[in-house]
C-alpha cells in the first residue's frame, strides 16, 4: 500500500481532545514524563485519556533497536533519571489512575535491561496510591530470567510482552528480538503465577494461518489477554502496510482466538497494545 494512500474509514482516528485530555498533558508536560500515546501518535488518544488509562514511557526515548514499525528513536540512550518512577507515580495519583501501563524503550545499553527501573516504578505507583492497578509492557531483557524476575518481584497485576507478528517476519519486523525469547518470556510470568498478556500486529504481510499459529503458540504459553490490530506505518521510512484487514476479519480473528482459551481479546483496526487494558486486566482476574 503506498504511503500517500488514502487509508480505509476504520483506521482513520477520531480525535477529540475533552478538558480530561488536556489536563492530563498538561501534566505529563510539567512532570517531564513521556507517554506512548503521544510519542507513537496513536489513534485512541482522546478516548483512552478521556477514560482514565494512559501509558507511560519510562528508562528514556532513545531505544537501542530498531524494530522497522516502530516510530521511538534509535540512538545512543541517555542516563537512567533516577527520579522517573516517583513522578511517574505522582502523575498516576495526581490524575487518580485506576490502572496505569508502563512501558520503556528497550535498554540493552544496561545490564539490567532496565528491569529495576520497572520495578522501581511498580513499587512507587502501589506506594502513592494502592489501589492502583499496574499492567507493564516489557521488552524481552534478552530473555534474562534474573532481569524478569527483578519485575515479577514487584507484583505487576499484568505482565505484557509483545511477540508483534509471525514467525516468518520476526527478523524483518524486529530484528534484535526472537520468537521463541519472547514466549518463553511470557512462559515463565505465567508459571510463576502472573496475569500474561501479549499482541500482534496486522498487515506486515502474514497469512492467517500464520496469525493462528502465532495465536496458537501465545495460547500454549499460558497468555490470557490477547491484543490484535492493524499496522499503520508512521512514517515512509517505515515498513510499508501490505494490506489493511478488514473489520469483519478482526472478528474472525477474536472468534478464533476465543476458542483457544484466551480470557480477553481485543481484536479491532485500532487496538493497540494498551487499548482497553483496565477491561483486560478485569476479565483475566476474574475466574
Ligand atoms: Fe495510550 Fe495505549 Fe490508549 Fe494508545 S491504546 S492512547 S498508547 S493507552
Ligand atoms: Fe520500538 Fe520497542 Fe522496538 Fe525499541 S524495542 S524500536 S521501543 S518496539
Amino acid at each position: 500500500v503506498p504511503f500517500h494512500a488514502r487509508k480505509p474509514a476504520w483506521v482513520r482516528p477520531r480525535v477529540r481532545h475533552g478538558s480530561e485530555v488536556l489536563e492530563l498533558k498538561r501534566l505529563v508536560g510539567q512532570l517531564s514524563l513521556v507517554t506512548v500515546c503521544e510519542e507513537a501518535g496513536c489513534p485512541n488518544l482522546s478516548e483512552c485519556w478521556k477514560d482514565g488509562t494512559a501509558t507511560f514511557m519510562i528508562n528514556g526515548e532513545r531505544c537501542t533497536r530498531a524494530c522497522t514499525f516502530c516510530l521511538v528513536d534509535t540512538s545512543h540512550p541517555l542516563p537512567l533519571d533516577p527520579g522517573e518512577p516517583d513522578r511517574v507515580a505522582a502523575a498516576v495519583a495526581a490524575l487518580d489512575l485506576e490502572f496505569a501501563v508502563v512501558t520503556a524503550v528497550a535498554r540493552d545499553d544496561l545490564a539490567d535491561g532496565g528491569a529495576e527501573a520497572f520495578a522501581r516504578t511498580i513499587r512507587a505507583i502501589k506506594l502513592a496510591r494502592p489501589t492502583t492497578r499496574v499492567e507493564v509492557l516489557i521488552p524481552d531483557f534478552k530473555g534474562s530470567a534474573a532481569a524478569l524476575d527483578t519485575v515479577l518481584e514487584a507484583g505487576p497485576d499484568v505482565l505484557n510482552h509483545n511477540l508483534e507478528t509471525v514467525l516468518r517476519l520476526q527478523r524483518a519486523v524486529r530484528p534484535s528480538a526472537h520468537y521463541a525469547r519472547s514466549l518463553a518470556v511470557l512462559s515463565r510470568a505465567q508459571r510463576a503465577g502472573f496475569v500474561t498478556k501479549s499482541g500482534l500486529m496486522v498487515g506486515l504481510g502474514e497469512s492467517f494461518d500464520e496469525l493462528r499459529e502465532a495465536m496458537g503458540d501465545l495460547a500454549a504459553a499460558g497468555v490470557s489477554i490477547l491484543t490484535v490490530g492493524q499496522y499503520l506505518r508512521p512514517t515512509q521510512w517505515h515498513a510499508p502496510v501490505a494490506r489493511y484487514w478488514h473489520p469483519e476479519e478482526f472478528d474472525m480473528i477474536r472468534d478464533y482466538a476465543t476458542e483457544l482459551g484466551f480470557r480477553f481479546v481485543e481484536a479491532s483496526p485500532l487496538a493497540r497494545s494498551s487499548y482497553h487494558a483496565k477491561r483486560g486486566s478485569d476479565a483475566a482476574q476474574v475466574l
